[in-house]
């Protein structure tokens, strides 16, 4: 073993044969901001062998405080995430095949790229993809590492299929508010932590020690000094659409994606999201962002140069653009 991984492999649960087995690897991250760099940069440092990260969106200023590959000239050149990200990991490991895609990724265009996908690291910031890549998991057998963070609060927890439970049981027991980054904030290291909880078990997943994963589900407050881990076990449902007996993968079907229309003459674009929404608890985060009118059917928000009018049955009007682009960070920004 040569000397660039030899305190790593010193390190005696994973040893040259688990060096070996690092690169001989292909791991997928999901997303490229502030848990995608950190995650990307701890693999190639590691000598993972393959890495292929799929992002949609380009630098911005305010990613610079926690989204630690990204630089200056990152952001003054509008590059795009997975881009910028793989000049940098290829400065630091000239070795790693790296492989970037700077797409919306959804269940028709990940798919393709899942055939020789070891681990998956979820690094991305909505729920939306996060369910896709739930279904598509558990149909190609392969494992995943779910992580989240916002304000000084975190949570990650590792999925096997057919051994864990999926996300979808785990949400269903324990439920996660609504907050984004871009309504209340995060602090770097509530993404460090989170990184540091993905990034151990995706080293036990690479060099094949899965007894001694975590098994358990971990959430911090870094800020309030807390610090639980949760026993998932009995949270896995056999009659679960996901990872149960009978399985048809929900989030894979058409009818299930988020999708965008831009209104023809209305310089609006409409968000059709399949799912309720709890306008009260939305009313109460979002008041803070801008002047709020509620009904029962609707909640409408002026928030920045948009008028924003959220339906109950999850149905978004964004006021004030025909880019779906643009209508789309914003639909993340706000409803998560
Ligand atoms: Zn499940």
């Amino acid at each position: 073993m040569n000397d660039r991984y030899s305190r790593q492999a010193l390190f005696k649960p994973i040893g040259n044969y688990g060096q070996e087995k690092i690169r001989e690897k292909h791991v997928l991250i999901i997303g490229c901001g502030a848990l995608g760099t950190a995650n990307a940069e701890s693999l190639v440092r590691a000598g993972i062998g393959r890495l292929t990260i799929i992002d949609r969106d380009y630098v911005e200023e305010s990613n610079l405080h926690r989204q630690q590959l990204f630089t200056e000239r990152d952001y003054l050149d509008q590059l795009p995430k997975a881009v910028a990200a793989k000049n940098h990991l290829h400065r630091i490991n000239s070795s790693v095949d790296i492989v970037t895609y700077v797409m919306d990724g959804d269940s028709t265009n990940i798919a393709p790229l899942l055939d020789d996908v070891d681990l998956v690291i979820d690094a991305t910031d909505n729920f939306d993809i996060r369910f896709i890549m739930n279904d598509l998991v558990h149909q190609y057998n392969i494992p995943w590492i779910f992580g989240s963070c916002v304000g000084s609060t975190g949570m990650s927890y590792t999925i096997i299929p057919d051994k864990t439970p999926c996300l979808q049981c785990l949400l269903e027991a324990t439920p996660v508010s609504g907050a984004t980054c871009d309504s209340v904030g995060v602090i770097a290291p509530t993404v460090q932590m989170v990184v540091a909880h993905q990034q151990v078990e995706a080293l036990k997943i690479l060099v094949e020690d899965f007894e001694a994963l975590r098994t358990r589900l971990v959430t911090f407050d870094l800020w309030n000094n807390l610090y639980h881990t949760i026993d998932m076990k009995r949270s896995k449902k056999s009659t679960c659409p996901t990872c149960g007996e009978n399985r048809s993968y929900p989030k894979l079907t058409y009818e299930s994606q988020t999708k965008m229309e831009v209104l023809c003459g209305r310089n609006t674009v409409q968000v059709r999201a399949k799912r309720e929404v709890h306008l009260d608890e939305l009313a109460v985060r979002l008041s803070e962002l801008g002047k709020i009118h509620q009904n029962d059917f609707l909640l409408s928000l002026e928030y920045q140069e948009y008028r924003v009018v959220i339906f109950r049955d999850g149905r978004v009007l964004i006021h004030g653009t025909d880019s779906t682009e643009e209508a789309r960070n914003i639909y993340y920004q706000l409803v998560g």
